[in-house]
């Protein structure tokens, strides 16, 4: 399978579709989760057509996969959860639960946010 462009993040990119957006660089964009879980829900993207970690590893430039981190750490500053705490989660795949096929990093905070994940028999 290849990148879909259709997706609803690459359309937010082109400007097609609006977003409250929190930051935006050269390589990535940041805004808010329109179905928030925390008082603090910031996806952040890359600018670039990657659909997980796994590609964006494998096939972006360094100043790309830097500018993602940094980015990461700017938006935890910025929302005031550097200091209090916040999670940062990348769902990928059919296991992941990943509902859109374009890299993208929740950042959670403003509240305690529990456990890592549910646990179950393994
Ligand atoms: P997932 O792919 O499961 O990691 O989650 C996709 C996330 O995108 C969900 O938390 C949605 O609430 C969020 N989302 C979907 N459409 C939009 C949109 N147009 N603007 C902002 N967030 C969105």
């Amino acid at each position: 399978m290849s990148y879909d462009d259709s997706n609803i993040f690459a359309r937010i990119l082109r400007g097609e579709i609006p977003c409250q957006k929190v930051f935006e660089d050269d390589h990535v964009l940041a805004f808010n989760d329109i179905n928030p879980a925390c008082p603090v829900h910031v996806l952040i993207i890359p600018k670039g057509p990657y659909r997980s970690i796994t590609e964006m590893a494998a096939q972006g430039k360094d100043e790309e996969l830097a500018a993602l981190l940094r980015a990461l750490g700017t938006v935890a500053g910025m929302t005031g959860v550097a200091d209090t705490g916040y999670r940062v989660i990348s769902n990928t795949g059919d296991h992941g639960h990943q509902e859109i096929p374009h890299l993208h990093f929740h950042l959670l905070g403003g509240r305690p946010i529990g456990r890592m994940v549910s646990r179950v028999d393994i």
